[in-house]
């Protein structure tokens, strides 16, 4: 928060034991930092920058070389400044307080949470177009229109906790519990391989039995074999363990809030307290991962003013991945027979989360997927820029029911969802016989 308005500066590492190091030493000399994704273009050096505000650059400049640190770069972090929102046929259709939102984001100024709320809440058809055409141009300006496609393996549904939510709790006696080997996730991760995927998600209830260790293990192999990216969603973990993942070579880790109201949180995890979720959050931060979050749309008794405390939350502690998805009732979860969230404020919050958090990876999520096919489509249209395929051999993919229904989302429906969003591009890593689709050929990224 405390870079809100200010000019600001970003510290560009060589690696990021490298940014670890530079963002504890400007700490420890009362400089306050924030981690951010780094530039696209300077992503592949290191993918978080250490953030600045002006009045600490020269300091900064000062104690970095007499730690003898050679820095990649030190850049002035740009507003995303957006011409021509506005035009005055618009200023006499919409209110007063949307113009005033538009000129903010015009001129790449934060949003308060009122204006957010707004922005949830108006029901004015051109005042909703706008926002969607908003956020699509944002996302187009800040990630660009290839579709980053990720596969995930589910490889155990071995719950500790009872999420009210959650179709695979531990209490769910109607659920049939497997866990993979790390052979049947090898298998996997090779096939992704194959078809040309750069990350695979390795994705999992709270399993005790798969230790740290064992974790470690599974990393390592993936890495030495394949040298893909990692992405992590195990749960709540200790400092040491997130860290000993970080250090096996995995990069990213999705651990959504699921909600900020501490009310509700509440509510909902019976087994899990609100400020130690937050507390696994910022040690992900801390420790150099590209952190995933997210929220749920539909828990029961949530408002708008809380889906907006949710994005002000991804803001300001810096997320880099956000999953948005409804709430889906599952069979023999506490919650089975609540309804579902609704598809058009899922959308929303896609639309308006885009505007907020503006560079981050947004995904089309399975759970909108699941509620309609063309709901993925909506999303990538509102700002949405990754599909996450679903990996999990066919024997296993029916019991990982976190919901009931799931969309088994596959490369085809991937295919599909890209072609039909406007102007999008499937990735050019993408390998697959016969796919050479015109999503494909219209370009995409090397
Ligand atoms: N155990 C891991 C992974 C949980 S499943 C963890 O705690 O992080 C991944 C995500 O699925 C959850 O974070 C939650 O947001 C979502 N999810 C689970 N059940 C759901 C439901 N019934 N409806 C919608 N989303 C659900």
């Amino acid at each position: 928060m405390f870079f809100l308005d200010a000019k600001s500066y970003l510290i560009m590492a060589q690696n990021s034991s490298e940014m670890l190091m530079i963002n504890k030493l400007l700490n420890k000399n009362n400089i306050n930092t924030d981690l951010v994704p780094a530039p696209p273009e300077w992503g592949t050096v290191c993918a978080i920058a250490v953030k600045i505000s002006d009045s600490d650059l020269e300091k900064s400049k000062n104690l970095l070389e007499l730690a003898g640190i050679h820095t990649a770069a030190i850049l002035e972090d740009r507003k995303l400044k957006l011409q021509g929102l506005i035009d005055r046929k618009l200023g006499l259709i919409v209110s007063e307080q949307f113009i005033g939102i538009l000129k903010k984001i015009e001129n790449g100024d934060e949003l308060h949470k009122e204006d957010i709320v707004y922005l949830l809440a108006t029901d004015k058809k051109r005042e909703i177009d706008t926002i969607f055409a908003t956020a699509d141009r944002i996302r187009k300006e800040t990630v660009g229109d290839v579709v980053e496609i990720r596969g995930a393996i589910e490889f155990s549904n071995y719950c500790r906790k009872n999420c009210k939510y959650c179709g695979i709790g531990g209490k769910n006696s109607e659920v049939k519990r497997y866990r993979m080997t790390e052979d049947e996730i090898m298998d996997v991760v090779l096939y992704l391989k194959s078809i040309g995927l750069r990350t695979v998600i390795l994705q999992s209830g709270e399993d005790l039995y798969w230790s740290s260790d064992k974790i470690v293990s599974i990393i390592k192999r993936i890495k030495e074999t394949t040298g893909m990216r990692i992405t992590l969603s195990v749960g709540e973990k200790t400092f040491e363990e997130y860290e000993e993942f970080k250090k096996a070579g995995a990069e990213n880790f999705l651990l959504k809030i699921e909600t900020t109201n501490r009310d509700i949180f509440k509510e909902i995890h019976p087994d899990d307290d609100f400020d130690e979720r937050l507390q696994c959050s910022k040690w992900l931060k801390e420790l150099g991962y590209i952190n995933g979050s997210g929220n749920i749309i539909g828990l029961p008794g949530q408002t708008i003013q809380d889906i907006a405390g949710d994005i002000l939350f991804f803001r300001d502690m810096g997320i880099n991945m956000i999953g948005i998805g409804p709430f889906i009732p599952a069979k023999g979860s506490p919650y089975e027979n609540y309804p579902h969230g609704d598809i058009a404020l899922t959308l929303r919050t896609v639309a308006v989360t885009r505007i907020v958090c503006k560079k981050v990876y947004i995904p089309s999520t399975t759970a909108l997927a699941s509620l309609s096919k063309d709901a993925q489509v909506w999303a990538l249209n509102a700002g949405a820029n990754t599909i996450m395929l679903i990996n999990t051999p066919l024997e296993y993919r029916s019991s990982y029911n976190i919901y009931d229904n799931k969309n088994m989302v596959d490369l085809e429906a991937a295919v599909y969802a890209v072609e039909k969003a406007a102007n999008r591009k499937l990735p050019s890593y993408l390998k697959v016989p016969g796919l050479d689709s015109d999503a494909k050929l219209k370009g995409g990224f090397s």
